[in-house]
């Protein structure tokens, strides 16, 4: 099983620290048709997000009505620019939309709650930081949402309609100790922070966290 790695350990606690990763609220989860759970496929930790939906369901309605639609990586292969799209051929994300999109309205469950996890080794496997797969989830939302909007309108024949969704997004996170753990993950703060500490591949999220040291060419001999 993988591990988080250091550099997403201290992403991880600099998101805790700056109250980013919520506790989830059941109250606030419109549930009462149950969710659409989208998550990763992963084995290790599918029991303990679910168990915690599942949770937040039954506080809405007598038992958790619950649809996974799942891929590898979970949410994060929705953007049309995710890495994992690159490696598994772009219809990977485009089948998963349709896939949600479908069940919102076969099992009339608007619910859509969006999930990243981390350690994932599908992430790991496409060499995306938990840093990215934040800022992949948060553009899930966005286009989910875009996509949602643009079925709506053919469906109803017109323009600017409104669409059929509500969307949430979640982060599950096993800790080095083993802890796992759901949080609740606003996107538009989120935004705000990467507005002005942009995510960058292979670099350290947020960079003031880096070790690195910077090469100063003038002192080259
Ligand atoms: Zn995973």
């Amino acid at each position: 099983m993988v591990t988080l790695s250091e550099a997403d350990q201290k992403t991880y606690e600099f998101l805790l620290n700056m109250k980013m990763l919520k506790r989830v609220l059941p109250a606030n989860m419109p549930m009462e048709e149950g969710g659409i759970f989208v998550t990763c496929s992963d084995g290790d930790q599918f029991d303990d997000a679910y168990q915690h939906l599942a949770g937040c369901c039954l506080t809405h309605r007598a038992w958790p009505r619950i649809c996974p639609p799942n891929r590898m990586g979970g949410a994060i292969v929705i953007p049309k620019n995710s890495k994992i799209r690159e490696m598994r051929g772009n219809a990977y994300g485009d089948d998963l939309i349709t896939d949600i999109l479908a069940l919102s309205r076969i099992k009339k469950t608007p619910f859509v709650t969006l999930f990243a996890h981390a350690p994932c080794a599908m992430a790991k496997e496409a060499g995306l930081s938990l840093a990215e797969e934040l800022y992949l989830l948060a553009l899930a939302k966005k286009e989910l949402k875009q996509a949602d909007a643009a079925l709506t309108e053919k469906e109803l024949g017109q323009d600017n309609a409104e669409g059929n969704i509500k969307v949430a997004c979640f982060v599950h996170i096993q800790r080095l100790d083993g802890l796992r753990k759901t949080y609740f993950f606003p996107v538009g703060q989120w935004q705000l922070i990467t507005s002005r500490y942009p995510v960058i591949h292979g670099e350290q999220w947020p960079p003031h966290l880096s070790d690195t040291v910077a090469i100063d060419d003038n002192s080259a001999a």
